[in-house]
C-alpha cells in the first residue's frame, strides 16, 4: 500500500484540529508524508491506531468456559477451567479480534497452558503476531512465591485439608525460578519486527525480593523491558503495607526495578508518593478500567497518576466491557469515568490519546515511533467509517473529534494498517480468516472442556474458603 485518501485526518487527536481531505503515503513501514487534497467523499476518516498495554491474549473469553466476573482474587481460580488448546489458535483469535477492534501493539503478558512448555507456546504466539500482523509484547511470566494466597496459607490449609491445598497448589507451581527467568533469551530467539520480548514478573506480590532483583539487573543489562501487575485490589494493598512497612515501591526502587523500561498494570491503589516516584522513574502504568470494573478492583486514580507525572497507557486486559475486546469503547469509558464534574475538565482529550496510542505503542515496541500520523513515524493508522457515525449530522460543522470520542466503536473500524500494511479491510481481518479461526477454537475447546472434569463441591468450597481468608484479613499475616 503506498498511499490512502480520506475525508478527514485527526493526525495527532487532540494536539491539532482535524484536516479535511488528506492523503497519506507509506514507505517502508513508515509514514512518508501528508498533503491535503479535496475531500474524496468516501466517508472515512484516519486517526493513529490503538495500543493495548496490558492484556493476556486469551483466545477464549473467561466466560465461555464458565469464569464468571467475581473479585479478582476468586475470579483467578476459575481460569483454572480454561480448556487447553492450540496455543497458536489461542494466540491467532486474541490478536484478531484486537486487530479488528483497531489495535495495532499489544502487550501480552502470557498465562501459559502448561508451564513446563511456555517456550513451545511462545513460539506459536510469535507465529500468530506475524500472520495476523499486529505488534505483539510478550511478558514472559515468571512467578515464584504466595501461587495460592498472597499471605500465610496456614488458615487456609486448615480450611481445605493439607491434601486439599497441596493439589490446588501443585497446579500452580511452576519451574524453578532461574528456569523461568532463563527463558526470556530461549524464547527471544522467536523475536521479530512484529514480536519483542519482555520481562514479565507476574507482580510482587508473587515474585521473590531477589528474583525480582535479578529481573530488574538482567533488564539493566539487556535493555528489555518489564511488565507487571501492581497494586491492582485492595487487598494486594494491604498484603503490600504488611509485608513491606517501609513501603512496597521504595523497595522496588532499591532493588533498582523502576525505570522507563517498566510497565505496570492496574496501580489502582497506589498511593500519590507512591505515584510520584514511579513518575520520578518514568515508569508508565497502565490503567484497566473495564477489566477493574468487572473484577471489583476499584477506579484507577487518574488525576492523582496525571498530577504526580506518571506516564500512563491503556489495557484491556482480556476484560473488556461488554466481553468484546472494543477498545475504542475503552477509549470514552477511561474518557468519562476519569471525568471530574467541575467546569474544568481533569483530563484533556489530547492527553488521553496519547496514552491510548502513543505511550502504549512504546511500552510495547521500546520505541517513541507511534500514536501519530506524521512524516517518519511509524505507519500504524485506524480508517473509520466516519459516514456512519454522522448519519444524523444537521450541519456539516461538526468536530470529528468529538464524533469519534462519543461515538466510535470496534464495527466502525474499516481498516486497520500496521507498518503501512492493510491488516483489516472492509471492515474484515484480511491477514487471516478470522471467522475459521474462532469456529476451531470453539471446536478445540468444546472437545477439551468436555473432557474436564466438572467443577464440583470442592471447587465451591475453595472459593468459600478463599473468601473466607481474605475477609478475616489473613493475607495480612505475612
Ligand atoms: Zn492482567
Amino acid at each position: 500500500m503506498d498511499s490512502i485518501d480520506i475525508d478527514w485526518m485527526l493526525a495527532q487527536p487532540g494536539h491539532a484540529a482535524a484536516q479535511q481531505g488528506a492523503r497519506i503515503s507509506f514507505s517502508d513501514g513508515r509514514i512518508a508524508g501528508t498533503s491535503g487534497i479535496a475531500a474524496p467523499g468516501n466517508g472515512l476518516l484516519a486517526m493513529p491506531a490503538l495500543a493495548d498495554a496490558h492484556d493476556h491474549g486469551r483466545g477464549l473469553r473467561p466466560l465461555s468456559f464458565g469464569a464468571t466476573d467475581l473479585p479478582l482474587e476468586l475470579w483467578l481460580p476459575q481460569l483454572g477451567l480454561e480448556p487447553r488448546v492450540d496455543p497458536y489458535l489461542r494466540a491467532a483469535v486474541a490478536f484478531g479480534r484486537m486487530a479488528v477492534s483497531g489495535v495495532a501493539a499489544a502487550n501480552h503478558c502470557h498465562n501459559p497452558q502448561n508451564h513446563d512448555r511456555i517456550v513451545e507456546e511462545a513460539e506459536a504466539v510469535s507465529r500468530a503476531a506475524r500472520d495476523i500482523g499486529i505488534r505483539v509484547g510478550f511478558a514472559v511470566p515468571v512467578m515464584d512465591r504466595n501461587e495460592v494466597v498472597y499471605g500465610d496459607p496456614g488458615p487456609l490449609i486448615s480450611a481445605l485439608g493439607k491434601e486439599r491445598f497441596d493439589t490446588v497448589e501443585a497446579r500452580l507451581k511452576r519451574p524453578p525460578t532461574e528456569v523461568q527467568v532463563a527463558r526470556v533469551e530461549e524464547i527471544a530467539a522467536f523475536e521479530h519486527e512484529r514480536f519483542h520480548v519482555q520481562y514479565g514478573p507476574f507482580a510482587p506480590h508473587w515474585c521473590k525480593d531477589k528474583t525480582l532483583a535479578a529481573i530488574a539487573q538482567a533488564s539493566a543489562d539487556t535493555g528489555r523491558r518489564m511488565h507487571m501487575h501492581l497494586l491492582e485490589t485492595e487487598r494486594q494493598r494491604q498484603w503490600a503495607d504488611a509485608a513491606y512497612p517501609g513501603g512496597l515501591v521504595r523497595h522496588l526502587d532499591a532493588i533498582g526495578l523502576l525505570s522507563e523500561r517498566l510497565t505496570v498494570a492496574h496501580g489502582v491503589w497506589l498511593r500519590p508518593d507512591e505515584m510520584e516516584l514511579l513518575a520520578a522513574r518514568d515508569v508508565t502504568v497502565s490503567i484497566n478500567t473495564s477489566s477493574n470494573l468487572r473484577l471489583r478492583s476499584g477506579i484507577a486514580p487518574l488525576a492523582q497518576m496525571r498530577a504526580a507525572g506518571l506516564a500512563w497507557a491503556v489495557g484491556l486486559d482480556g476484560m473488556a466491557f461488554d466481553d468484546d475486546e472494543d477498545a475504542l469503547r475503552e477509549l470514552r469509558l477511561v474518557w468519562h469515568v476519569q471525568q471530574s464534574s467541575s467546569f474544568s475538565p481533569s483530563l484533556d482529550v489530547a492527553n488521553l490519546f496519547d496514552a491510548v496510542c502513543r505511550r502504549g505503542w512504546w511500552t510495547v515496541t521500546n520505541r517513541d515511533e507511534g500514536g501519530r500520523i506524521e512524516p517518519d513515524a511509524a505507519a500504524d493508522m485506524i480508517v473509520l467509517d466516519y459516514a456512519a457515525m454522522t448519519g444524523d449530522a444537521v450541519t456539516d460543522g461538526l468536530d470529528p473529534l468529538a464524533i469519534v470520542l462519543t461515538r466510535a466503536c470496534r464495527r466502525h473500524i474499516d481498516t486497520l494498517i500496521v507498518g503501512g500494511q492493510p491488516i483489516v479491510a472492509g471492515k474484515q481481518l484480511i491477514s487471516a480468516d478470522l471467522p475459521a479461526l474462532e469456529a476451531r477454537l470453539r471446536e478445540e475447546a468444546r472437545a477439551a472442556f468436555a473432557g474436564l472434569p466438572e467443577p464440583d463441591d470442592e471447587f465451591t468450597r475453595l472459593l468459600d474458603a478463599l473468601a473466607d481468608y481474605y475477609s478475616r484479613s489473613c493475607h495480612c499475616y505475612v
